[in-house]
């Protein structure tokens, strides 16, 4: 046990906070919160802040910028397991993975494109596979990426079957646009689930559901979540720079 100082982070203490109300959402669905992972979303937040987080005993970080997160993941430890939560251009999919080698998983997959530039950018780099999740739009909003739920099936596929170099983890949705994803999204995800592990021939517990963020994560582990992105509860609200 490490002893509480006075001067606890005030990131810190908000990611004590998280982590135990994602064990009392995981026990009001009966589950473990071992089966839930937070990740905590950095963007936009300086690396001394991300540093805090990493002190109280985190390891699980994401970003969504591919530039910023080129910046930041080399000035913090390598025992980090990176998510990318962000839309990828093809072109990056090699800088991102030769820039972060402690690259854990890409949640954002929403073409077969992207999953074929992942999948070649793993081989010439010679790292381990890359986990990846594949987006879905549950919102219907053309604004979002992902795959429409239709869809999900034949890239789940594609990525399983076509792409040695990546390994099919599960399904991420965002939801609306506001961030507030809702209930209807959550279920539509989980539905994407039953139909890929039924196509795929894997169990269930082999698909993970990245749902959930500051604004519903309880709701989404009481629904399924096994991942939950956390960016403004536990690093405090962003700011923006206006427009250039
Ligand atoms: C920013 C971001 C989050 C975290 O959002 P908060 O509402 O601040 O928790 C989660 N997922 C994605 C894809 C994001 O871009």
């Amino acid at each position: 046990m490490e002893m509480a100082t006075a001067m606890e982070s005030v990131a810190a203490n908000a990611l004590r906070s998280v982590l135990f109300r994602v064990q009392q959402a995981a026990e009001r669905s009966a589950r473990q919160s071992s089966q839930v992972r937070v990740v905590a979303i950095g963007k936009t937040k300086p690396v001394s802040l991300i540093k805090e987080v990493y002190d109280a005993g985190h390891r699980y970080f994401g970003e969504n910028y591919v530039q910023e997160f080129l910046d930041k993941a080399p000035q913090l430890p390598a025992d980090i397991q990176w998510h990318f939560v962000g839309h990828l251009q093809s072109n990056k999919a090699k800088t991102l993975l030769a820039g972060v080698p402690n690259l854990y998983m890409v949640e954002s997959v929403d073409s077969t494109k992207i999953a074929n530039h992942l999948d070649s950018a793993v081989a010439s780099l010679g790292r381990a596979p890359l986990k990846v999740l594949v987006q879905v739009n549950t919102s219907g909003e053309e604004s979002k990426y992902g795959v429409e739920p239709s869809e999900c099936v034949q890239l789940a596929k594609h990525v399983k079957h076509e792409c040695r170099n990546l390994e099919f983890s599960g399904l991420m949705t965002i939801g609306m646009l506001d961030y507030s994803s809702r209930p209807e999204n959550f279920e539509s995800l989980s539905a994407c689930r039953t139909e890929v592990c039924k196509a795929l021939e894997i169990p269930e517990d082999q698909c993970e559901l990245s749902m959930g963020m500051s604004g519903d994560f309880e709701k989404a582990i009481e629904m399924g979540s096994t991942n939950v992105r956390i960016g403004s509860t536990i690093f405090g609200a962003r700011e923006y720079p206006a427009k250039k």
